[in-house]
């Protein structure tokens, strides 16, 4: 009988490219995939860590598992990622109808476990954070047929030790792949029919810091690539953002005009507590230089509020900057505790209704900003690339412009993965209204 297995993704871009890695493995050996969890035969659990509430989600799930073990005593259950990488080997103690704990380094061999866990019914765990990974799967034909867009995994991991973040500790040392691998893999993508690619990494502009080629290196020879229409990368950090890297938005063809670059504070005194390494003038410094280099750049950024000593000043100061920057869009956090960061041990904690206050005050401010950015482009035509259809189905699709800013239109056939030009007729909150000119 086909096994069918079912994943559920929680978290960052990283995650959702784990979990179409893992569905690739086992796709290519004979499992088929289900939406079903009810289906399943092997049910996985892709989990998130970098604040309390996604893992808090991650492991309500989890708890869920126990009444479908019970009526299916021969189902997988597995919890891959982060939670699976912080939490170890406690989580099969936690939940004793766990089958599998996976850390995000040791997905590449799904397959084996899966048939360990047959043959002998033991649990197993993988936590190792020093081996290899990779992101070479072009042997696996087929499974992103039809998409207009793929992730494509440049380096793994964080040297940086953020203090209040989690990744350096559950995904390891910063390790970049050879450029022939990514290179190979994006001519592959092309190859099915995928037109623009993203780069992802925790901290993508300083891959392969004592290499060649460096980060603007991989980029220029992925831009010679036939085929390939749009290039991103997520995410930089401000810090490692060189002036040769800037130049690349002024010269190459197929980099997108959008960079998302956290700048997490606009508060010197906090971003030193922070360890990130920039100062607020430099950052500002930083925004001018891509703005004169590529004056229709799109720029978002991740902030965090509420940071331990953060005081009435500092939280001042980082509404000033959005206000000063206008962000086209913000992600913002209200600080969240991680087990063994620095952090923890910062005094001048905020309290938890101080910090909603301040992240609904910093909330209202950009909104207003992302509001009126994106009524700046009424009127205006824009290239889109087409990535299917909208959320109010019917007749609607939906794609993103070069400056990575959601479209939808109505059209009444099915135009997936087509470069096409639209009027924007209305800026809304989050997405844009427009109107198909090409056809
Ligand atoms: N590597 C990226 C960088 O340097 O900005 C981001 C990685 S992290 C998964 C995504 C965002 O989560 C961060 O930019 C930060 O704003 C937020 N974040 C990380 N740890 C956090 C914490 N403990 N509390 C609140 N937000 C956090
Ligand atoms: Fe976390 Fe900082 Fe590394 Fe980003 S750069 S993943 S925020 S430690």
């Amino acid at each position: 009988m086909t096994q069918l297995f079912h994943i559920k993704t929680f978290g960052c871009q990283m995650n959702k490219h784990d979990s179409d890695s893992i569905s690739k493995i086992l796709l290519d050996k004979g499992y088929k995939q289900t939406a079903r969890i009810d289906d399943a035969h092997i049910i996985l659990i892709n989990t998130c860590t970098v604040r309390e509430k996604a893992e808090e989600k991650a492991l309500t799930l989890i708890g869920r598992l126990a009444p479908l073990k019970r009526k299916k005593p021969d189902m997988i259950t597995g919890i891959i990622g982060c939670v699976a990488q912080e939490k170890g080997v406690n989580l099969l103690k936690r939940f004793p109808y766990l089958d599998l704990v996976i850390g995000p380094r040791n997905i590449y061999h799904m397959d084996e476990f899966l048939s360990k866990i047959k043959e002998v019914r033991e649990k197993i765990s993988s936590l190792d954070l020093a081996c290899e990974f990779t992101t070479s799967f072009s042997k696996y034909n087929g499974y992103l047929k039809g998409r207009a867009t793929s992730f494509l995994r440049i380096m793994e991991g964080c040297d940086n030790f953020c203090a209040y973040c989690i990744v350096p500790y559950v995904r390891g040392r910063e390790t970049s792949l050879p450029a022939k691998e990514i290179i190979d893999e994006a001519k592959y993508l092309i190859s099915q029919g995928v037109k623009e690619i993203t780069l992802i990494g925790q901290n993508v502009n300083s891959y392969n810091a004592k290499n060649k080629p460096t980060f603007p290196g991989l980029l220029k020879e992925l831009d010679n690539i036939v085929g390939l229409k749009r290039l991103r990368f997520t995410t930089s950090h401000p810090k490692d953002l060189s002036d040769e890297l800037i130049g690349s938005f002024g010269e190459l063809k197929t980099l997108c005009p959008h960079i998302h670059l956290p700048v997490q504070s606009g508060s010197d005194n906090i971003l030193k507590l922070m360890n990130r390494g920039y100062t607020r003038d430099k950052y500002i410094g930083l925004i001018e230089y891509l703005r004169k280099t590529r004056p229709d750049l799109t720029i978002t950024s991740d902030i965090i509020v509420g940071f331990p000593g953060e005081m009435k000043k500092d939280f001042e100061d980082s509404l000033r900057l959005i206000e000063e920057i206008e962000f086209d869009n913000l992600f913002s956090f209200k600080y969240s505790e991680r087990p063994g960061t620095k952090a923890l041990q910062l005094p001048g904690k905020i309290g938890k209704k101080e910090k909603q206050r301040r992240l609904s005050i910093l909330q209202e401010r950009q909104r207003g900003i992302t509001l009126s950015k994106n009524r700046l482009l009424e009127g205006t035509i824009q290239e889109i690339l087409v990535e299917g259809p909208g959320k109010r189905g019917d007749d609607q699709l939906t794609g993103r412009t070069l400056g990575n800013k959601v479209v939808n239109f109505s059209a009444r056939t099915n135009l997936k993965g087509q470069l096409l030009r639209v009027k924007i007729l209305k800026g809304l909150q989050n997405s844009l209204l427009g109107e198909l000119i090409d056809r």
